[in-house]
């Protein structure tokens, strides 16, 4: 089916499943490589649940590389610093610059938005026709049902009725993934016992209280940190909106649910003593959302033959280094890679695309159960220990060079 197009790689058609964050991004780097993609989504329209979400440089280099940024400017917005809090009167335990000094030292910037700006910015990137490459086709109302062939000669995965048929199949389907469990089986991600209740406020509301304008007077993100919790805010709107999202652990696992409204007395119990102002920020809420939060250990293999998976659907990971969703985008960008460097070897560009993102997702998924342990810490010896660490710049701040510096492989996409 591969016909020898595309400067330096046959080019090929790819069928994505899942016209989510990493689906999107995998469309926009294929794409950009002379690919045909094909998405098939099982929503019967664009857009997205969800509330805030940030891209941290790793992520936003590639962004920016591919036109995105420049899609979102206006509604995104650039943090200009980190800041830690203690849970129960909000003083500031540590705080790092970002804004300028970021782009400094990594070369990009940690945007705040909200998800349904930046999902829109990929989808313009991913079908816009005056982009590189053939613009992306997505399918609406196309959800996959079984994957019906891993090859030898071409992938097929039956969606929306019928069987759509490509060089290769990318399972971008997310935590509850049809294509992993066709490939693999069963097992699946498992709920952590942590739970974050979702909200988006209006910052004009906020403006109108001193003590709360004072926490968005510059454009940051804010994470409170507290025994079994931690709450964080951050800008999205352009500055118009605030995210804030306020996680609770401990919970059994049969609690494990995956959207359910929640009410806002019964939320303010469970962090009673905790800064008045998260509880006054919880008042300015229309609704509130909570989710459950899952975790995976790494898999053994990430494709069978032509089929192979992305994002959530092969790492999901706890939210606490905000990588999920980047990760599922060099996720995009890594497959990119491994097609330009194995032409139309498309199993062997699979193995090599896991290869490449494997390690490096693992020890994200690592950094983020650390950061859950440290920012729930009970008070005592250990937590007095950690606040120490940060504020002497150091703490949970020192984790993050690794992960936003360039790494060179995802490079030319
Ligand atoms: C509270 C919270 C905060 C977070 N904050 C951040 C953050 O700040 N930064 C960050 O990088 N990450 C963050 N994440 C993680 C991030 O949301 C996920 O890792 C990311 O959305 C995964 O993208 P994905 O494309 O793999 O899956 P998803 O976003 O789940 O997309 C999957 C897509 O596939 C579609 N689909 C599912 N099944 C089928 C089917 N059978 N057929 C067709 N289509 C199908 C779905 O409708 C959806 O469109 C956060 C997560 C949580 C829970």
């Amino acid at each position: 089916m591969a016909s020898p197009e595309a400067t330096g790689s046959a080019r090929l058609r790819v069928v994505v499943v899942g016209a989510g964050l990493g689906g999107l991004a995998a469309a926009i780097a294929l794409r950009r490589a002379g690919h045909e993609v094909v998405v098939v989504e099982q929503a019967d329209a664009l857009g997205t649940v969800g509330a805030g979400i940030q891209m941290a440089p790793n992520a936003s280099r590639l962004l920016d590389s591919w036109g995105v940024v420049e899609r979102f400017a206006g509604v995104g917005v650039p943090a200009q610093a980190a800041v830690r809090r203690s849970w129960s009167d909000g003083e500031i335990l540590g705080e790092v610059e970002m804004g300028d000094a970021l782009l400094e030292s990594v070369g990009a910037s940690y945007w705040c938005l909200h998800r349904a700006d930046l999902h829109s910015a990929l989808v313009g990137a991913a079908t816009d026709p005056d982009d590189p490459g053939p613009p992306a086709e997505i399918r609406l109302d196309a959800p996959a049902t079984a994957v019906v062939s891993t090859g030898p000669d071409e992938a097929i995965v039956e969606a929306g009725g019928e069987e759509v048929r490509g060089d290769l199949v990318i399972g971008a389907d997310g935590i509850r993934s049809v294509v992993r469990t066709d490939l693999f089986g069963p097992e699946s991600p498992w709920f952590s016992g942590r739970v974050t209740n979702r909200h988006v406020l209006d910052a004009a509301l906020i403006r109108a209280d001193e003590e709360l304008a004072e926490l968005i007077a510059r454009p940051a993100q804010n994470i409170w940190l507290g025994p079994n919790g931690h709450v964080i805010t951050h800008p999205i709107k352009g500055g118009n909106g605030l995210y804030m999202g306020v996680t609770r652990a401990g919970l059994e696992p049969d609690e494990a649910f995956w959207s359910l409204p929640v009410d806002p007395v019964e939320l303010k119990a469970q962090i009673a003593g905790w800064d008045d102002r998260i509880h006054r920020l919880i008042d300015l809420a229309p609704t509130i959302t909570a989710y459950g939060l899952h975790d995976s250990e790494p898999m053994d293999a990430w494709s069978v033959g032509r089929v192979g998976l992305l994002g959530d659907a092969c790492h999901a990971m706890l939210p606490f280094q905000a990588q999920g969703a980047a990760q599922a985008i060099e996720d995009g960008a890594g497959l990119a890679v491994a097609l330009r460097e194995h032409g139309d070897d498309v199993a062997a560009a699979l193995r090599r695309y896991e290869e490449m993102r494997k390690p490096r997702v693992t020890r994200v998924q690592e950094a983020s159960r650390a950061n859950a342990a440290l920012w729930h810490l009970q008070e005592g010896p250990e937590q007095a220990r950690r606040d120490e660490e940060l504020k002497s710049g150091s703490g949970d701040f020192k984790s993050y060079q690794w992960l936003w510096a360039p790494t060179g492989d995802l490079a030319g996409t």
